[in-house]
């Protein structure tokens, strides 16, 4: 008998490489390459070391309050994490606990299978259409539960609204988590349909549309009573999961209206571009709706193109994994990094560097 029968032993999820060299151009983890709303740093630098010595507010009040006007819901019906991944955690920790397999798509977030693997929860992947689209259709499975990006990532493809009805329509007892940590670049949120489904959770985050990886907010809506059965479980888990930091910075982050629509609005000008400029070099790309493109080209391996990048100092995603292992996934930069990242890709495909 050894200690590591009782190991609960599992396949860590593999995050994006964080080089630490500074004259790289990353684009290999969706991060947003402007920096956070000026408020956000004045929020920074007011902070206190002294305050430190306090725990934080458990409920992180004051950034619950900015979301619920923000959103136009109840504070009831909100919850934070530490970063989407921990929302989604707990999640799987509260809603995932049936016999049934939960269904999410077998090219989405490879984070999803590593959590069902943690927790124990069994699964069912189902296959993106040929045209990488999710067929709600194919949700009509008896299940324990519904979980998928919008958009989907790494394809950045997004599904309408009516799509993501009728996929509540054919599953109201169970709860359904649409994945909106892109939905600022393009998508539609399935917020509008809160009301209507009392057990629909939208999941978002700080990390990429307000340019906050770094500080790890993220946060959930949804019924008032789906969303104490959340925090029950996270009172259970740890009281304090958000940072003073955190806190002020996430609610400072909020007030300023102005910058994220300019930033999100600068981002989707560049992804559109690059795309353009992409397709004339013969890839083709994916129609994303998020902060990356998911791209291959007919006359070089995304595996090869990956490592002549990476030699050259540009980072992108590649995910060595069934039906997206030749296409890389391609964050997108500022104009600048971006016109370097193109000229060096038309280089390469030229057998020129
Ligand atoms: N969902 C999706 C689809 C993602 O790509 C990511 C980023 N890796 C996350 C959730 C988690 O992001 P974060 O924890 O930074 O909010």
């Amino acid at each position: 008998m050894s200690w590591k029968e009782h190991v609960r032993a599992v396949e860590p999820y593999v995050p994006g490489e964080q080089p630490a060299e500074k004259n790289i151009i990353k684009l290999n983890t969706n991060e947003n390459p402007y920096p956070p709303a000026p408020g956000v740093r004045k929020a920074l630098a007011e902070l206190q070391a002294e305050d430190m010595r306090l725990y934080p507010d458990p409920t992180a009040g004051l950034l619950v309050e900015k979301l619920a006007e923000e959103y136009r819901v109840k504070k009831e019906q909100i919850f934070v994490g530490v970063g989407s991944d921990d929302v989604l955690a707990m999640a799987f920790l509260t809603f995932f606990n049936g016999e049934d397999p939960i269904l999410f798509p077998d090219v989405s977030y490879s984070f999803y299978e590593v959590w069902a693997d943690c927790f124990r929860v069994p699964y069912k992947e189902i296959p993106l259409t040929e045209d990488w689209q999710i067929d709600p259709d194919d949700y009509t499975v008896k299940n324990g539960g519904i979980l998928f990006p919008n958009p989907n990532a790494p394809t950045g493809i997004a599904m309408p609204l009516d799509g993501i009805r009728k996929i509540l329509d054919a599953n109201r007892d169970v709860v359904v988590i649409v994945d909106e940590a892109y939905v600022d670049f393009g998508a539609e949120s399935a917020l509008p349909l809160l009301e209507e489904y009392d057990n629909l959770l939208v999941v978002q985050t700080f990390s990429k549309s307000r340019s906050m990886a770094g500080m790890r907010i993220g946060f959930a809506m949804g019924n008032e009573e789906l969303i104490r059965c959340l925090s029950d479980v996270r009172y259970s888990f740890n009281s304090y999961t958000m940072n003073r930091p955190s806190i002020l910075a996430g609610a400072a982050a909020l007030e300023d209206r102005a910058y994220f629509r300019h930033t999100v609005q600068t981002i989707i000008n560049t992804r559109d571009s690059v795309k353009e400029e992409l397709e004339e070099m013969g890839f083709f790309c994916l129609d994303s709706r998020a902060n990356f493109l998911f791209v291959t080209h007919p006359d070089m391996a995304a595996s090869e193109l990956f490592r002549k990048l990476r030699e050259r100092g540009m980072y992108v995603r590649y995910f060595a994994r069934p039906r997206i292992d030749n296409y890389l996934r391609i964050t997108i930069g500022t104009t600048k990094q971006m016109q370097v990242f193109l000229d060096t890709v038309r280089l390469i495909l030229q057998g020129k560097r």
